[in-house]
């Protein structure tokens, strides 16, 4: 299997040669030449354990990965750090299939890329014959930072160093970042917002000089973010784990098709159930669900993309997006692989800040429904699913679950549904606790979970319980013109 640009036809490389670019040289995005096909009827693949059926999708994606290695990757993700076995269970409430993937170490579903990316870029190096360092530099919002430095703690051959905006994430999602352990890990937090921090971020890979000196030290920069194909390729596994569930509780029939609906902002996690979907699993309709920055909602409806808007802060800051990066995988796809095109548009995207795309390519989006949830339906949805049936869902999965009720309403598609549920509810506790109605006013960030999980009847998952009593490993405070010091500095002994 090669891989290669959405912008160009050649080169033509192999997945390790992708994972530790990242990006092609021509700033378009890596795909495989062809999706892999199945060669194993469903039927025999239900039987398979979370990792097995990991190993049986990615070794079709990974084909310069032996058996060992890819095995290794495997089995140093998909371990005690998640609390259930199942990897990622699949709840039935309310007549709809939620598949739990944020039962990680960092509560969100971003550790199901995150906790083998690393992995899987350390064996790039070795096959690659790489011996440098690599060092990991990302700007967070609260989510990737957290599962990144998770994800890379103490794995050989890396180092992370993570800068959160001082002003701009929770207290729980700071709590676990300063709490990391790992002697490879740095964390900071910069004076200012997430464009500060991203910004200063971004002048450290724009620092030619900077780069010459680090290389010199034996250090590459890399950035784990989620346009590189290493993190895509784990997501496809779930949606088939997830339709296999089903098949082997006998809740759909042979060969049947199941809707899924993806609360999104990256366009990462909905392409990988397009790439199951193109690779034959029986998804029908693919639900693309977007917050009040419906950006998406109006791409699938009209045609054309237009980030000429403000960006709304939501309570699902995790979708609060403009730029969706991995569309251009979609784009490349629909446009029956015309680079051309694909670099044109985005092209377009980048001076004008819209396009939009041809007939051809919009009948070719007939697979997709889009629509979005408001603030106070995100809000109702959590509160009715709570009345109903005592389950607690978070924000971003509310999105989800809001948008398919009204796309059931609209449609009378009762094909059998899943969610995909990306963050735990006590991820995002202060709002979900609101939603359903409980009085929070003077409980600190615990208590209030605890009066949740209370209300849930389920317990605190151990990961926000350990933050209570972990020691606070890195206080740091940059300002963003010292941020370039502050990654000398730590890269410096040496
Ligand atoms: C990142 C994230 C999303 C969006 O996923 P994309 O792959 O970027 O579309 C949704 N929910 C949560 C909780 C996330 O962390």
């Amino acid at each position: 299997m090669k891989y290669k640009s959405t912008r160009s036809k050649t080169p033509l490389i192999y997945s390790s040669e992708a994972i530790l670019k990242g990006i092609a040289e021509d700033g378009g995005l890596y795909v495989p030449l062809q999706l892999p096909t199945l060669d194993s009827s469903l039927e025999d693949l239900s039987s398979l354990s979370y990792k097995e059926l990991a190993y049986y999708i990615m070794s079709r994606f990974l084909t310069d990965f032996d058996e060992k290695e890819l095995m290794d990757c495997i089995n140093y993700a998909y371990n005690e750090k998640f609390d259930t076995p199942l990897i990622a269970p699949l709840i039935e409430k309310s007549g709809v299939h939620f598949l739990e993937l944020y039962h990680g170490p960092t509560l969100a579903f971003k550790d199901m890329a995150l906790s083998i990316l690393p992995h899987l870029l350390k064996t790039s190096m070795k096959k690659q014959n790489i011996h440098q360092e690599v060092i990991i530099l990302t700007a967070t919002s609260g989510d990737t930072g957290k599962a990144a430095l998770e994800g890379f703690a103490n794995v050989e051959g890396t180092k992370i160093m993570v800068f959160f905006p001082q002003d701009g994430v929770s207290n729980i999602q700071k709590l676990q970042m300063v709490t990391q352990e790992g002697s490879n890990t740095f964390v900071s937090a910069i004076e200012g917002n997430f464009d500060d921090a991203q910004n200063a971020v971004k002048s450290i890979f724009n620092d030619k000089q900077l780069a010459e000196k680090l290389a010199d030290k034996g250090y590459i920069l890399s950035s784990a973010n989620s346009i590189n194909i290493g993190r895509l390729i784990p997501q496809v596994v779930y949606y088939f784990y997830g339709y296999l569930t089903l098949l082997k509780e006998a809740k759909i029939s042979k060969d049947e098709n199941i809707n899924v609906v993806v609360p999104t902002g990256n366009f990462g996690n909905i392409l990988a159930a397009f790439y199951a979907k193109k690779m034959g699993l029986p998804i029908g309709k693919l639900i693309c669900a977007s917050n009040e920055n419906n950006i998406l909602y109006d791409f699938i409806k009209t045609g054309v993309y237009d980030r000429r808007r403000a960006l709304h802060l939501t309570t699902s800051p995790s979708m609060d997006i403009l730029i969706s990066s991995n569309l251009e995988r979609l784009l490349y796809e629909i446009s029956n692989c015309n680079e051309n095109l694909v670099q044109n548009l985005m092209h377009r995207l980048s001076t004008e800040g819209i396009y939009e795309i041809p007939d051809s390519m919009r009948q070719r989006l007939k697979d997709f429904h889009g629509d979005y949830a408001t603030e106070a339906e995100v809000f109702e949805a959590i509160r009715q699913l709570f009345v109903t049936e005592g389950y607690i869902m978070d924000t971003h999965t509310a999105v989800a679950y809001s948008v398919y009720q009204k796309y059931k309403k609209q449609t009378g598609d009762t094909a059998p549904t899943i969610i995909a549920s990306t963050a735990s509810p006590f991820k995002f506790g202060k709002d979900v606790s609101k939603a359903i109605g409980l009085d929070i006013a003077d409980l600190d960030d615990f208590e209030l979970l605890e009066k949740l999980a209370d209300a849930a009847k389920v317990k605190l998952p151990a990961a926000v319980i350990e933050l209570k009593t972990k020691p606070i490993l890195h206080d740091s405070l940059a300002k963003k013109h010292e941020i370039k010091t502050v990654v000398e500095n730590f890269l410096g002994g040496r």
